[in-house]
C-alpha cells in the first residue's frame, strides 16, 4: 500500500491490490476495502517522514473511480450500448475484422499490446496501465468501435464489472464522461518503453520475444524485415503504422465533431 503510487503503473511489478474480482463478485464490499485504507492511513500518520499517506490516498482514489463509474451507469444505463458523449456526426469507425481479430489474439506486432491481450487470454486479467494501452490501440490505431473491445473484455475478464469496463472503454475512446480528449492518443511504443523498460512483462506473456534485447523489443516498429527475422522470427511485424493511424484517428474525430479534417 505504501508504494502504490510509485508501483501501480508498472505491469511487471506486483504493485496493485488484485482486489477487482473480489469486489466485482461482492466477496468483499467496497466499504470494507475503504475501511482498510483508513486503517492504513492511520498507520501512515506514524510515518510522517515518508509519502505513505499519499500512497494510501492514491489507492482511495481508485476506489473512488469505481464508485464514479457505478454512478454514471446507474444514472445513464444507455451507456452500455451508446456513447456517453454526443458528437455532431456519427464516428466513422473503420472496424476492420482482421485487425480486430489480430488484436484479440495478441498478434498486432506491438509488443506491449500483445502482452496485455495474451495476459487477458491466459489469466482472465490485465494490468490497468495495459488495459488503457490496448484500449487506446483498438480505438485510435485500429479505429475500431470501443464496443468491440468492451464486449471482448466482458467475455474474458474475471473481474468484469459493467460500470468499470464501460467507463474504461469510453474514456479510452474519447466518448466517455471524463473522456481522454480525442487528440491525446497513446503511443504504444513509448508506453511500453516507459512502463516496461526491461520488457519483463512483455517477455512473460509473449514467448517469441523472450531473450530479445529490450531496445530491440521497444524499437520493433522501426526494424527492417531482416532485422525482425533475425531477432524474433516468430513474432509478427506491426499490422499498422502508428503515425499514419494517429493522423487517421484525428481526422475521424474531427469529422465527427463537424470540423474540416484538413484544417
Ligand atoms: C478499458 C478498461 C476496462 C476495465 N474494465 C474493468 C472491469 O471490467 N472491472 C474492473 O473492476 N475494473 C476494470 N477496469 C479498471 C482497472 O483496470 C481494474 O479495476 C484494475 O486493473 C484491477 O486491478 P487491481 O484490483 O489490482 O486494481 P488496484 O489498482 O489495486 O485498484 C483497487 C480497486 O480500485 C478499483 N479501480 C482501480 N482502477 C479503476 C479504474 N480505472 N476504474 C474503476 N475502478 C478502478 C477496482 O475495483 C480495483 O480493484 C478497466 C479499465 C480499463 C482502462
Amino acid at each position: 500500500m505504501f508504494r502504490y503510487e510509485e508501483d501501480r503503473d508498472y505491469p511487471a511489478r506486483d504493485g496493485t491490490s488484485r482486489l477487482s474480482a473480489f469486489l466485482a463478485y461482492g466477496e468483499i464490499g467496497v466499504r470494507e476495502a475503504y475501511a482498510a485504507t483508513e486503517r492504513a492511513m492511520a498507520a501512515a500518520a506514524d510515518r510522517p517522514e515518508t509519502d505513505a499517506a499519499d500512497n494510501v490516498e492514491e489507492f482511495q482514489g481508485q476506489l473512488a473511480w469505481r464508485e464514479f463509474y457505478t454512478q454514471v451507469l446507474f444514472h445513464n444505463p444507455e451507456v452500455v450500448t451508446e456513447n456517453y458523449k454526443e458528437y455532431e456526426e456519427e464516428i466513422e469507425w473503420r472496424d476492420d475484422p482482421e485487425e480486430i481479430a489480430a488484436w484479440k489474439r495478441g498478434e498486432t506486432g506491438y509488443p506491449i499490446v500483445d502482452a496485455g491481450m495474451r495476459q487477458l487470454r491466459d489469466e482472465a486479467y490485465m494490468h490497468n496501465r495495459v488495459r488503457m494501452i490496448v484500449a487506446s490501440f483498438l480505438t485510435k490505431d485500429l479505429l475500431a468501435d470501443w464496443r468491440h473491445g468492451y464486449g471482448h473484455f466482458r467475455e474474458r475478464l474475471a473481474d468484469h464489472d459493467t460500470a468499470n469496463n464501460n467507463g474504461g472503454w469510453q474514456w479510452a475512446a474519447s466518448t466517455g464522461t471524463d473522456a481522454q480528449p480525442y487528440f491525446r492518443i497513446f503511443n504504444p511504443m513509448t508506453q511500453g518503453e516507459r512502463y516496461d523498460p526491461e520488457a519483463e512483462y512483455i517477455a512473460e506473456h509473449v514467448p517469441e520475444l523472450r531473450g530479445v534485447d529490450p531496445d530491440v523489443v521497444h524499437g520493433w516498429h522501426e526494424l527492417s524485415p531482416t532485422q525482425r527475422a533475425n531477432a524474433a522470427p516468430e513474432y509478427p511485424a506491426p499490422i499498422v503504422d502508428h503515425s499514419e493511424r494517429r493522423e487517421a484517428a484525428l481526422a475521424m474525430f474531427k469529422r465527427a465533431r463537424g470540423e474540416d479534417p484538413d484544417e
